[in-house]
């Protein structure tokens, strides 16, 4: 499907701007998308792009419809040209294959659009070849850079370029966000999305990377109260210190305890990794209901603990002490 201006969410200002350019057919050869990590800012260029090349473009940008939409969508409309790192950078070598190819006559009458993502991972010598062409723009060729480090990039690009700024979005957007995408994961209930969404710095993009990261620590707290194994515990308890310990992390393993707890007394219905209950319902048999709450509150007042040196070496005791006697 093709990405479309009036489906950015949170971006309202730019998506405005962009909306602009297009009404006004005064589209700029250079613009600029800057902003934090993971708000928006490819996605806009990517709706931006499939404007620029649609046929019949509405007012919320492409019409998802014509050929050129068609072709978009499918990632292979002959005017869309990406420059994107290879490796770590975007070389000189990259930036001339692309003027190599806009010198050519274009297949189709559509303007021609290259998007540069992220445009700071140019090297000085690939931004001094792009500052040429950005400087004589080849007719009907704009040129879309994303960055989220504009201090990366050479002060001539970005006073080439029209600029489109991004914000971090409200706590309450990214949420909605989050919860409108396709469930991907069991530990994707509200309250971790909510959680993840409070440390996310307003950006969806690094909300999802915290979700992912509660994904596998979740495995890893399953695994660690399966069975004792000494090497994972060890690694586990390493990363312990204090000061790493986002909110979302810790409270995976505090969700875990509280339901084995919780299964150990009875109460089945007020799980939250319900998916997990079958495997955790062994786990709780292992001790007495008490002897989990005193498990639960232990691993609780650690997790409060400001940062120190013997952090590491009480939850390895503790992980160790869950698979001995009681
Ligand atoms: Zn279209």
């Amino acid at each position: 499907m093709v990405k479309r201006l009036a489906a950015v969410r949170g971006q309202d200002r730019a998506v405005a701007l962009l909306l602009r350019y297009l009404a006004s057919g005064k589209v700029p050869p250079g613009i600029l998308f800057f902003g934090e990590e993971g708000i928006g800012k490819e996605t806009a260029a990517e709706a931006f792009a499939a404007a620029l090349l649609c046929r019949t473009p509405g007012p919320g940008g492409a019409c998802g419809a014509c050929p050129d939409c068609r072709l978009c969508a499918a990632g292979s409309h002959p005017n869309l040209l990406h420059v994107v790192p290879e490796n770590r950078n975007i070389l000189i070598d990259d930036i001339r294959l692309l003027q190599e190819e806009l010198s050519l006559k274009a297949f189709s009458d559509r303007p021609r659009v290259a998007l540069v993502v992220p445009a700071d991972r140019m090297t000085v010598q690939a931004a001094n070849a792009l500052l040429k062409t950005l400087e004589e723009p080849p007719p009907g060729t704009h040129f879309l850079l994303v960055s989220h480090r504009l201090s990366q990039l050479p002060p001539t690009i970005v006073s080439r370029c029209q600029k489109v700024p991004f914000s971090p979005l409200p706590r309450e957007v990214v949420t909605e966000i989050l919860l409108s995408l396709p469930d991907a994961g069991a530990a994707r209930q509200p309250d971790a999305i909510r959680a993840a969404a409070a440390c996310s710095g307003g950006s969806p993009g690094r909300a999802l990377e915290v979700l992912e990261e509660a994904e596998g620590e979740r495995e890893n707290w399953l695994r660690l109260l399966t069975k004792p194994d000494a090497a994972a515990i060890s690694r586990t308890a390493a990363g312990w210190k204090g000061a790493g310990e986002t909110a979302p992390l810790v409270a995976v393993p505090l969700s875990i305890l509280r339901d084995i707890a919780l299964l150990s007394s009875g109460v089945e219905a007020a799980i939250m990794n319900e998916d997990l209950g079958e495997l955790l319902r062994p786990v709780a048999a292992r001790k007495s209901p008490d002897g989990w709450t005193r498990a639960l509150r232990e691993l609780l007042a650690m997790s409060r603990m400001p940062p120190q040196a013997q952090k590491p070496l009480m939850l390895e005791a503790f992980l160790f002490g869950l698979h001995g006697k009681e």
